[in-house]
């Protein structure tokens, strides 16, 4: 299908040309018909599939220009709020809509001031209940609410504020929920703020001959030994190498740059000036690998990641599922690669009863055990922990 197939406004279709979007993917031709329409849906498919013009088209095309914010995206990080924002602006090119991002970490008064002149809002649900509460943004006019990521924004780290974001806004409105992952409880759940949704479930887990999955079983403290070595043998283009907490990301980022590779690491426990300036450079191969925590594992579209490697194993398959989903987007192919030590184990058996991944072995390779990995992992995640007080637990990247 195409998307001149479709009732879409000639101008947003200007710009998806120019964007050579012409051909449309299984979801957005499943969903973006039912979003035109007004109807609530959940939209699933898999990473990379296109979902930001799946919900954007129909998002940009009910907007009437200034009459104030009509249209919200929440997401769960502030890198892919601009992401989703930069993509909405290409689609509304020749559109007289206004899009601007709302997320924490960054000053709030140039927010406030381009908050006044558009149609859609992108954005974090920290500081947008922040500019709710300063008066600074009214959602009584919104018509269209997305939850990106939408499985993620109704889990339990982010379940309160979302539910007083929608207290706030219209019945009327209408809501699409969009994400690879869509776990049966929180399909549940989402019913409480969809009005008869319809479910859309395209292929959810990219091909095989894509993506290639693969396991070492390794020992706890020669982890990052064993990474070095497979970053020379692999040689990937673009990686991105997942650990459980902040410290962990730091530590392999050091270790790495020690053994003379280019690395940065990616988390929560910067300033979002870094983020950003990290983010960017990623995107133009510099460095060419990137150290995260699950702050990246959602969502972001990056170009040429040819490697994922799960230094630490996810929690469980869904945020598996989406960290090996930064490679082999939009049809291009990708490497997985997950370090497995004793402990592990359990959850690393969840994830393998949806997914195939074939054990490896490291030959002839001999790795060098590192103290200092001990050092920090033997307290357990040092991320999830602090932060406490009355406030609800939201998990820190
Ligand atoms: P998802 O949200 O499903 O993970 P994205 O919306 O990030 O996927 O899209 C993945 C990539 O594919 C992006 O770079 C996007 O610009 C591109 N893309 C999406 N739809 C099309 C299309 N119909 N034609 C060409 N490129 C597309
Ligand atoms: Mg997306």
């Amino acid at each position: 299908m195409k998307f001149t197939e479709m009732k879409i406004d000639q101008r947003i279709l200007k710009a998806l040309h120019e964007m050579g979007f012409i051909e449309c993917t299984d979801i957005q031709a499943r969903t973006t018909p039912i979003g035109l329409e007004g109807k609530d849906l959940i939209g699933q498919a898999m990473t990379g599939s296109g979902k930001t013009a799946a919900f954007g088209i129909p998002l940009i095309q009910k907007m009437e220009p200034k009459k104030g914010v009509q249209g919200l995206v929440l997401t769960p990080t502030r890198e892919l709020a601009e992401q989703d924002y930069a993509e909405i602006v290409k689609f509304s090119k020749y559109c007289n809509v206004h899009a601007c991002t709302v997320y924490g970490g960054v000053a709030i008064d140039p927010q406030i001031m381009k908050i006044r002149n558009s149609e859609i809002v992108v954005g974090t649900p920290g500081r947008v209940m922040d500019h709710m509460q300063r008066g600074t943004l009214s959602l009584r006019g919104i018509k269209i609410l997305v939850l990106d990521e939408g499985d993620r924004m109704l889990d339990m780290g982010f379940i309160d504020d979302i539910r007083k974001i929608i207290s706030q806004t219209p019945h009327s409105r209408q809501t699409m929920l969009f994400s690879a992952t869509m776990p049966d409880p929180i399909i549940h759940l989402a019913r409480n703020y969809l009005k008869n949704p319809v479910h859309i479930k395209t292929q959810s887990q990219i091909s095989e001959h894509l993506l290639k999955h693969y396991y070492y079983d390794v020992r706890r403290d020669e982890k990052a030994s064993i990474l070095k070595h497979l970053i020379d043998k692999e040689k990937p283009h673009l990686a991105i190498v997942f650990t459980a907490t902040r410290r962990a990301a730091d530590f392999v980022d050091r270790y790495l740059q020690s053994q003379g590779i280019e690395s940065r690491s990616l988390h929560g426990g910067h300033t979002q000036a870094t983020r950003t300036s990290i983010l960017e450079g990623f995107h133009r191969g510099k460095p060419h690998i990137l150290i995260a925590t699950d702050v990246a594992a959602r969502g972001l579209d990056i170009k040429n990641v040819s490697h994922i490697f799960n230094y630490d194993v996810p929690n469980g398959p869904e945020e598996y599922t989406h960290r090996v989903g930064r490679t082999a987007r939009f049809g291009k192919t990708g490497i997985s690669i997950t370090l497995v030590c004793k402990e592990d184990h359990p959850s690393f058996q969840r994830i393998v009863r949806y997914m195939d991944i074939e054990k490896l072995d490291l030959g002839a390779f001999k790795p060098t055990p590192t103290r200092s990995m001990h050092s920090y992992e033997d307290r357990g995640g040092f991320g999830h922990r602090g932060g406490g007080g009355f406030r609800r637990p939201r998990r820190r990247y």
